[in-house]
């Protein structure tokens, strides 16, 4: 299971190197985010497009809307690890839909 999530992970890396994006200055804005994300550092925005990378990576606090098609942050994270398993997963989304600027 980790491994094949490493995999995904790894070959989302390669996807976002040569993704081209439809909005080029595509960092996750906070005025975009889903109304689902509970309030807190972490959310995501509206560019998401339903990949499952987030919620594989870091299951303890992403999940998805079934009727919209994208995911959202239902817990914020509560420790040192499941932190970084939010950065993680902010940092291999291929379309930069999760921020951590929110509030809290
Ligand atoms: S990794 Fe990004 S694009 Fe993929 S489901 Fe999560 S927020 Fe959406």
């Amino acid at each position: 299971m980790e491994k094949a999530v490493a995999e995904r992970g790894f070959a989302f890396k390669i996807h976002r190197k040569f993704y081209t994006s439809p909005f080029p200055n595509s960092m996750a804005d906070i005025d975009n985010r889903y109304s689902d994300n509970v309030a807190g550092a972490f959310f995501v925005d509206d560019q998401c497009i339903d990949c499952d990378l987030c919620r594989e990576t870091a299951p303890a606090n992403f999940t998805r809307n079934d009727d919209g098609g994208y995911s959202f942050v239902y817990k914020q994270p509560e420790n040192d690890e499941e932190r970084e398993l939010c950065e993680q997963a902010m940092e291999g989304c291929p379309v930069e839909a999760i921020g951590s600027g929110g509030e809290g």
